[in-house]
């Protein structure tokens, strides 16, 4: 529980996506909820229960979609819808419209 601070510095966390460090300020924090298979954005950092982090963008959040990072280190966690539009709205759009009806989902394979 008892975090080893040996650095005076502002604390690090490791993205779970690329796995890279970082300051808590640089990532999100990501709880699970309703039983412990949503995961959500804790926006405040510091909601109860066992969190993850994670870099606010697109490329960490594939990387952690790709290692099931989330359900690693969020204890079975695989709902991360919520994450997804977190990151989908902080990032600039790049030229898609958001709101162009039903996204179909180029992904293929891997359901499970
Ligand atoms: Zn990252």
């Amino acid at each position: 529980m008892a975090e080893p601070l040996r650095h005076g510095h502002e604390p690090v966390r490791t993205c779970i996506g690329c796995r890279k460090q970082g300051s808590r300020s640089q990532l999100i924090r990501l709880v699970a909820r309703n039983g412990g298979s949503t995961v959500v954005v804790d926006e405040r950092r510091r909601m109860a229960g066992r969190g993850a982090w994670l870099h606010p963008s697109d490329t960490c959040l594939a990387l952690a979609i790709k290692r099931r990072a989330f359900g690693r280190a969020l204890a079975g966690a695989t709902e991360i819808a919520a994450v997804e539009r977190y990151i989908a709205a902080g990032m600039p759009p790049a030229d898609a419209p958001v709101d162009a009806g039903k996204p179909s989902k180029p992904e293929s394979g891997s359901e499970n």
